[in-house]
């Protein structure tokens, strides 16, 4: 069982994001963010490569000035708060431990510096709680070098919650993590989440699991500019977009346009491939197999349809299709998004 939550001095940590610019010379990579985040909320950043999720991070933490707006926590503004004193820890890709420290002396180090009276049983009881917390009490006295990737990033996270931060911001924190490991640690960050009372996180990832699964909502950015926030299931069954629609959910959402699409009066139709049915005839749409893939669980056929991209349909257990078939396929009901020559949803 996980301990109690550490007492806090306040409970608050709203975050509030208004008109935020951010250029680098004449370049303008965050265009006017606007943003509103509660205290406690679990938020996850996601949008393509560039897009400008690291640096709407640093942003927040203060390792980045802001060009114009306000950054708020507790209603207060932070725009020249020292990163030190805004009361969020970062976690990062790469965990940059000190290689000639222990783990206890990693998670202990940056407390040693910040601590005015450099409260010795205060770090060590600190340092203890944030082990037992992310079990890694056995591994205190050992180097870096003596710990798996996934031990490592523990400490990296260990050396963020001694800190007693009211807000954690992760930048792709699993990235270097095998696939078993990233399951195993996205979970330990759900129950981080979950035993810290009112603790906000602010997570990066383009690791679609890792968004549907930690976030209570989402906010895609792209380009710079927040395209949209909502809950998981709000993006994936309600994109205000093209682009979210084919951002959120894997495999990405099939994009059928043209005289195919007409017939539902739109420019562009989207339907996920779960939502779409192999039937023997009679399908609204048919196309040729040109390949399979069985994964166990789930299989994917990918079908040519004279669309930009394959179509893909996702089936329960494994699929006997052969390339070449030509087979007919139909949405399931309700299941379709229809969307104008701008992208916009039509609802
Ligand atoms: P993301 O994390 O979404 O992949 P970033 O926030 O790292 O994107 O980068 C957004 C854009 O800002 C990119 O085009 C990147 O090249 C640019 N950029 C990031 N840091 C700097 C910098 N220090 N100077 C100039 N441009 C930068
Ligand atoms: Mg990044």
């Amino acid at each position: 069982p996980l301990p109690p939550p550490p007492a806090r001095e306040t409970l608050l940590s709203d975050l509030k994001i208004t008109n935020l610019h951010k250029r680098y010379g004449s370049v303008e990579i965050l265009k006017d963010v606007n943003l509103e985040i509660k205290s406690g909320e679990f938020v996850v950043f996601v949008g393509p490569s560039g897009s400008g999720k690291s640096t709407l991070l640093r942003c927040i933490s203060g390792l980045e000035t802001i060009t114009s707006g306000t950054l708020e926590i507790d209603g207060r503004v932070v725009n020249e708060v020292a990163p030190s004193k805004r009361g969020i820890a970062m976690v990062f890709q790469s965990y940059a431990l000190y290689p000639h420290m222990t783990v206890f002396e990693n998670m202990a180090f940056g407390l040693t510096l910040e601590k005015d009276k450099n409260d010795k049983e205060e770090i060590r009881k600190r340092v203890e709680n944030a082990a037992e917390l992310l079990q890694i009490t056995p591994y205190l006295a050992r180097l870096p070098k003596q710990l798996s990737g996934g031990q490592r990033q523990r400490v990296a996270i260990g050396r963020a919650i001694v800190r007693d931060p009211k807000v954690f911001l992760f930048d792709e924190p699993l990235s270097n993590l095998d696939a078993a490991l990233r399951v195993a640690t996205r979970i330990e960050i759900a129950k981080l989440h979950e035993s810290m009372h009112n603790v906000t996180m602010i997570y990066v990832t383009h690791d679609q699991v890792e968004a549907m699964t930690l976030a209570d909502r989402i906010c895609v950015l792209r380009d710079g500019l927040v395209e949209q926030v909502g809950t998981p299931m709000e993006l994936y069954e309600k994109p205000d977009s093209l682009f979210v629609a084919g951002f959120i959910g894997s495999p990405k959402m099939n994009f059928i346009d043209g005289a195919k699409a007409a017939p539902f009066g739109a420019h562009t139709v989207g339907v996920r491939g779960e939502h779409l049915v192999i039937k023997p005839s009679d399908g609204v749409w048919n196309g040729t197999v040109i390949h399979t893939e069985n994964l166990g669980a789930d299989s994917y056929v990918y079908l040519e349809m004279g669309t930009e991209e394959p179509v893909v349909v996702r089936l329960d257990g494994v699929n006997s299709y052969k390339s070449g078939d030509v087979v007919h396929i139909s949405p399931m009901d309700d299941k379709i998004h229809r969307f104008d020559a701008a992208g916009k949803p039509i609802r």
